[in-house]
């Protein structure tokens, strides 16, 4: 699955209280002695209905004598339930239990053996975009799933945890002017009185949780070029915007094919479109479901940023298709390692198709978020015992994601490429069509390189935290490095040691070298080979280690005002690398501002785009609405020599990363640098958008309409109102939404957040607009306020599993806030599964922010002031 920000606003992350060593809990599992070794599923769907009807047919095996045992059947009502052995029907009692569960007894013992189980039973959909549920868009209602991780059991009748993988068969009885889709080609299909019935193949060996269905009035829009039938999927009227689905799959396809060394695992391929879906996508087999938004692009509008998107999502997702779903975790501990790998392996494949993109510089960029949340004392290990009752999605978070990542491709840069993969084919080829664990793929890897593989991932996996690596001094041709726990000033964290695959770069007479060695000692030196002394070095190689780093004062000075021997990703790493030096209180903040301005002047927009994801830090963290005015001269200073060597507008055969930053400088110099010219032009644009979108380049649309938001009034937030209902293209109607929290008069605030607790947004939709009012210094109180004037509303409309990222909306450096937060959300009608640890996340972000301000605020306002 891809998860992309549910709660825009949440700038902070880290984990709950110190892991638990206790053994996983076992409460909620189903026991043991029964397995199922195949599924009959049939479905009677109608979107018009509220609810419907269905059937399992299960073949189970019994593996000893048993007189009861349990399936998942959650909230819906089993009218019939029978049972019957090789001797014919068996008598038996069934009820609901707790945990989605429902218990069968039998009068006598079962016998092992060969069992058939058969239940109906009647349903509501849901809708709340999870499980299988209803939802309508242009007056067309749609039924979707999204069962990852234990949603199934909401749907029918099931064995719903990922170690149980056999075939499933899926039959759709559904109105016959409906298309109807699952995770295999159509077998049979018949039409009597209306109704279609569609018996689809036979699948593979799948968990439940990888199941999928979509019916409605849906269009679809053949994919030529792969190796198996492959199709966009869209809603009533949108086909025309697949076009860059179309284009862009083959390739993503081809290349995974290629690393893989086999075809793509199953019959066919569905990449379909919803309009209403909480996450990014989601990697069922031949069916991978998307958030519209990332997968229908407007021909005439999308943006260098929609089109990343759209490439990096599928290209993780259809990863999964081997590692995910060909192998499969044998339980959800393992989830990290599914979403680790995707990622990693999709990012590899998006810059070997697209390499325009220059995705492994901002991957560097994404991989600051992690080390951010992991230097927290509230951080965890990434790999914990995982509960069936756990919030099990939202425990996947950006260590599983970008942590896992970047440890992954630190240890393929240490094995090298070809052992790497030589361990990961390996692994697949053993483990196909079945359930494997990290130790499994990690042993693959050791066997295939030669290498202590896990004494090296255990040191990053089984304990919590990000390492700093520092060069202690150069002496000659010697380097003399050390490891502690990174931590941020002020807080207090367990001390850990890793064995680090360091990788350095370093320049001496001969010219710029690199060499790897492994620190796994407090301290070390390595001599480094060449010629005369080194006169510097820089100790992330690559950005390839999952670690921060330090050099002595003078060079860091020597690295930052001349960083031209470093690649991209690095001087993208060394931004940073300098917001973490903050953090710890080596670097302090006037300093910090005066290096950003200078990172500023590269050449480079990835890395002008790290130093503004250093400005935002700095404004949450320091301006007030009294330094606001200085903060905007001192943007203007940083950003305008910039946007005059990329140009306010695109110029023709200018590359996929000036395009992508553009509209972020914009924004920065419009809104907090106040810069006239700036927003005058963006009043131009977005007053020639409204009239014809495709007269203004689709890469500053977004920008324009919020810059023109700033300075606007009620009449024109009425009009983005009324063209958001009309919208008919749903990265035009995200652009509307977003730009509504973008209005600044007091009167049109309240009305923007009134209109996004009004019920007329969807859900997925309802947070960008208190998010971006947060934006605003002088409203940062208000996305708090909203969430908890609103969470009746918050608490009808969102998923369990979303309703657990809410305390995210106390983030920020308020401690007044965070002490309300910390009152609401102990109140037992405001706690979801998860709750909780959003909450101590965010608590230890709010210190870490209020510990910052009170340290470095002082150098902060005087470097502003003076302008210096
Ligand atoms: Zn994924």
């Amino acid at each position: 699955m891809s998860i992309q920000s549910l709660v825009r606003r949440a700038g902070c992350a880290a984990l709950l209280l110190l892991p638990s060593l206790a053994a996983a809990d076992d409460a909620g599992r189903l026991p043991a002695g029964v397995r199922p070794t195949f599924e009959a599923i049939t479905l009677d769907l109608d979107p018009a209905q509220a609810g419907y009807t269905g059937s399992v047919r299960v073949e189970l095996e019994v593996e000893k004598p048993l007189s009861t045992f349990s399936f998942h059947a959650e909230e819906m009502e089993v009218t019939s339930l029978k049972l019957a052995g090789a001797a014919g029907a068996v008598a038996a009692q069934h009820a609901p239990a707790a945990l989605g569960q429902h218990t069968v007894t039998t009068g006598a013992p079962l016998a092992a053996g060969r069992y058939v189980l058969e239940v109906a039973f009647k349903n509501d959909y849901s809708t709340q975009g999870l499980s299988l549920y209803k939802m309508t868009a242009g007056g067309e209602a749609y039924l979707f799933t999204q069962f990852e991780a234990d949603e199934a059991r909401g749907a029918f009748p099931c064995w719903d945890a990922p170690e149980f993988k056999f075939p499933y068969q899926m039959t759709l009885r559904v109105p016959a002017a409906l298309l109807a889709l699952s995770n295999t080609p159509i077998e049979k299909e018949t039409t009597e009185g209306g109704t279609r019935t569609v018996a689809f193949a036979k699948t593979p060996p799948l968990p439940s949780y990888l199941l999928a269905v979509a019916v409605g009035p849906l269009e679809t829009v053949d994919v030529p070029g792969t190796s198996i039938p492959t199709r966009v999927v869209t809603p009533k009227g949108a086909s025309a915007l697949a076009a860059d689905a179309v284009r862009v799959t083959p390739p993503i396809l081809a290349a995974l094919e290629k690393y893989f060394g086999r075809k793509y695992p199953y019959a066919k391929l569905d990449l379909i479109a919803v309009p209403e879906y909480w996450y990014g996508a989601m990697e069922n087999p031949g069916a991978i479901v998307y958030r519209d938004i990332f997968l229908l692009l407007d021909p005439k509008g999308s943006t260098s940023r929609d089109r990343l998107g759209l490439v990096a999502i599928t290209a993780h997702e259809i990863a999964h298709m081997w590692f995910g779903d060909l192998v499969t975790m044998k339980w959800w501990d393992d989830l990290w390692l599914n979403e680790s790998f995707a990622s990693w392996m999709g990012n590899k494949v998006t810059n070997e198709a697209f390499p325009e993109f220059k995705l492994p510089s901002t991957e560097v960029e994404n991989v600051q978020g992690a080390m951010r949340s992991d230097a927290r004392p509230s951080t965890r290990s990434i790999r914990q015992p995982v509960k069936p009752t756990d919030n099990i999605i939202a425990g996947a978070d950006e260590l599983a994601y970008q942590k896992g990542q970047s440890v992954l491709g630190m240890v393929e840069a240490w094995l090298g490429e070809a052992a790497f993969r030589k361990g990961v084919l390996a692994y697949l080829s053993a483990h196909e069509w079945k359930n494997a664990t990290a130790a499994d793929l990690f042993s693959a890897l050791s066997k295939a390189s030669g290498q202590d593989v896990p004494a090296v991932l255990d040191t990053f996996l089984s304990q919590p935290g990000v390492p700093l690596v520092a060069v202690e001094g150069v002496a000659g041709r010697t380097v003399t490095l050390s490891q502690k726990r990174f931590v941020n000033a002020g807080a207090e964290v367990l001390s850990g040691r890793w064995r680090i695959p360091v990788g350095l770069r370093y320049k001496d007479a001969a010219g710029v070298h690199r060499q790897t060695t492994l620190l796994s000692g407090e301290r070390s030196t390595a001599t480094l080979p060449g010629r005369g002394a080194v006169e510097w070095v820089y100790p992330n190689s690559g950005e390839d280690g999952y670690y921060r780093w330090s050099v002595p004062t003078a060079m860091l000075q020597a690295l930052a005002t001349s960083p031209d021997h470093l690649s991209l990703s690095e001087r993208v790493g060394l931004v940073g690398n300098l917001s973490a030096l903050l953090d710890a209180g080596t670097l302090d903040g006037g300093a910090y501002l005066g290096l950003l301005r200078l990172l500023a002047r590269d050449p480079e927009p990835e890395v002008v785009a790290a130093v503004l994801t250093g400005l935002r830090r700095v404004k949450d963290t320091f301006i007030t609405v009294e330094t606001q005015e200085p903060f905007a001269a001192y943007v203007r200073e940083a950003l305008t020599p910039a946007l005059r060597r990329f140009g306010m507008e695109k110029k023709a055969g200018e590359t996929e990363s000036v395009s992508a930053l553009r509209p972020d400088l914009l924004l920065w110099l419009g809104a907090d640098g106040g810069d006239a010219q700036v927003r005058a032009a963006a009043l131009t644009w977005a007053r020639a958008w409204m009239k014809d979108p495709a007269a203004v380049d689709p890469t500053v649309a977004g920008t324009a309409l919020r810059l023109a938001a700033l300075q606007g009034d009620r009449a024109l937030f009425d009009e983005y109102v009324q063209r958001i209902d009309r919208s008919t293209v749903p990265t035009q109607r995200a652009l509307l939404v977003d730009a509504l929290g973008y209005f600044r008069d007091p009167k049109v605030v309240d009305a923007a957040l009134a209109y996004a607790a009004s019920g007329t947004l969807r859900p997925t939709e309802m947070f960008a607009i208190p998010g971006d009012v947060g934006s605003a210094v002088e409203n940062q109180e208000r996305p708090y306020q909203f969430m908890e004037q609103n969470y009746g509303l918050l608490k009808e409309r969102l998923p369990e599993p979303v309703l657990a990222f809410m305390p995210r909306f106390a983030a920020g450096c308020s401690e007044e806030r965070l002490q309300r937060a910390q009152k609401f959300f102990t109140q037992p009608e405001h706690v979801v599964p998860g709750t909780d640890r959003q909450l101590a996340k965010v608590t230890e972000a709010v210190k870490d922010c209020t510990r910052l301000r009170t340290r470095e605020g002082g150098q902060v306002n005087t470097f502003l002031r003076a302008g210096r």
